[in-house]
């Protein structure tokens, strides 16, 4: 067995470049966390060789005995973790779950009820540039303009007013929980099904630190990374009822063959999900998130909606004058990933925006707790109050990298 290392020494850089950037860097991407290395070594393991069609029992390839035994593991754990009656761990990532889900109940053309990109929700949820947007008559609602809240009095009169065949809740950026039985009160009234796409807030979820969809909606979609924590894949959640059309739509429907690594390193996602460390630690990313925002509020910034329930906080930088690119770039350039982001009603362009969107959970599964959000909000005020001071900015650098390995990654990994 040769490595990376003695075969491909271009690869092993980029690898061994990034690991580094990873170990030395703030991560403050929302989606982003720190997997167990157990979900890296399953993610990398020989599961990936096999090539397999269908469901456990009814396969297109011989050799599926060992492969049915990992499928029907990880589909019993997402039932046990997420009380769902039926689960579907094929769909390899967020946007093919959704592409699933409307396959199976959806045609072309039908209307959908679906929250706006620019004011939290996700591509997949009726964007133009999106399948979802091309395919389907995507109607959309957004916030509120006061609260900066999810307007339910709007979904309910755009579904009076279109009566859409699904409604979908769920966003990539809103730091509040959504009222997912309020939207199905909705749904029913119209008869319509409803899908909640709970790919940010999924770990929150399993954990109980945030209310779960499951009950309200007829489909729940999600991605085993973000507050997760784990593979890189999607997966689905349904009522009975609804089990055989969704996985005739996945497979054959959307989908060819599984990524059996992948799905090997999500049934282990959904173990590590039912462990009291994880429930402790989705705890703390909220716990720290809240940390964050008071810190960045008391130093001047804005949180939209004025804090948060999960692990994202919608910062608007206008009180400080800078847009979300400039901020964002300033922070990059300290070892602090976050990304710029519209905020509601944003008068800045998609590329330039008036704020960024920082998340909580990366550095939480890292092991970080309230006195470290304390140092890295006052970090970020510096640096957006000395965003032109190169020297500054140059110390602050090093105090990012003196943080960051308090908090060893991997230790031995890749070496
Ligand atoms: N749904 C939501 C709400 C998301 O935020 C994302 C994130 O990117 C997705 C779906 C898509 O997941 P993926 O990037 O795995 O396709």
């Amino acid at each position: 067995l040769h490595t990376v290392k003695e075969k491909d020494m271009d690869l092993y850089n980029i690898v061994e470049e990034e690991l580094q950037r990873q170990r030395t860097g703030i991560e403050m991407i929302a989606s982003e966390s720190y997997v167990p290395t157990q979900v890296l070594e399953l993610q990398g393991s020989i599961l990936t060789n096999k090539t397999m069609e269908g469901f456990p029992g009814k396969r297109y390839h011989a050799g599926s005995k060992v492969i049915d035994k990992a499928e029907i593991l990880g589909i019993e754990r997402a039932k046990e973790l997420f009380k769902a009656e039926h689960a579907n761990i094929q769909p390899h990532s967020g946007s093919n779950a959704n592409h699933c889900v409307y396959t199976a109940i959806l045609n072309p053309g039908d209307t959908v009820l679906g929250m706006r990109l620019d004011q939290g929700g996700h591509l997949t949820h009726g964007s133009s540039a999106n399948f979802s947007g091309k395919v389907y008559n995507f109607v959309s609602y957004g916030l509120n303009r006061e609260t900066e809240e999810i307007d339910y009095e709007e979904i309910e009169t755009l579904a009076q007013q279109h009566r859409p065949k699904l409604i979908v809740a769920g966003a990539s950026a809103y730091p509040r929980v959504i009222d997912y039985e309020k939207i199905s009160n909705i749904a029913k009234k119209i008869d319509a099904y409803f899908m909640v796409d709970m790919a940010h807030v999924a770990g929150l979820v399993a954990a109980g630190v945030n209310p779960s969809p499951v009950a309200y909606a007829d489909f729940v979609t999600s991605t085993t990374t973000k507050t997760l924590a784990g593979a890189r894949g999607g997966f689905i959640l349904c009522k009975e009822k609804y089990a055989k059309a969704l996985d005739k739509a996945t497979f054959p429907g959307a989908q060819g063959s599984m990524h059996l690594h992948v799905m090997a390193a999500k049934a282990y996602t959904f173990k590590h999900a039912m462990s009291q460390e994880f429930r402790d630690c989705m705890k703390q990313v909220v716990k720290n998130a809240q940390k964050l925002a008071e810190i960045l509020k008391e130093n001047g910034f804005r949180i939209v909606t004025g804090g948060t329930d999960n692990h994202i906080l919608l910062v608007d930088l206008r009180p400080k004058n800078l847009t979300g690119a400039e901020f964002e770039r300033a922070l990059e350039a300290v070892g602090i990933t976050v990304n710029k982001n519209m905020i509601p009603f944003d008068p800045e362009k998609p590329l330039i925006t008036s704020g960024v969107r920082i998340g909580t959970t990366a550095m939480t599964t890292r092991g970080m707790k309230e006195k470290e959000m304390v140092e890295i909000g006052h970090i970020m005020n510096r640096v957006a109050e000395g965003i032109e001071d190169h020297k500054a900015l140059e110390e602050i650098q090093s105090e990012v990298l003196v943080l960051s390995s308090r908090f060893p990654l991997y230790p031995g990994y890749f070496e």
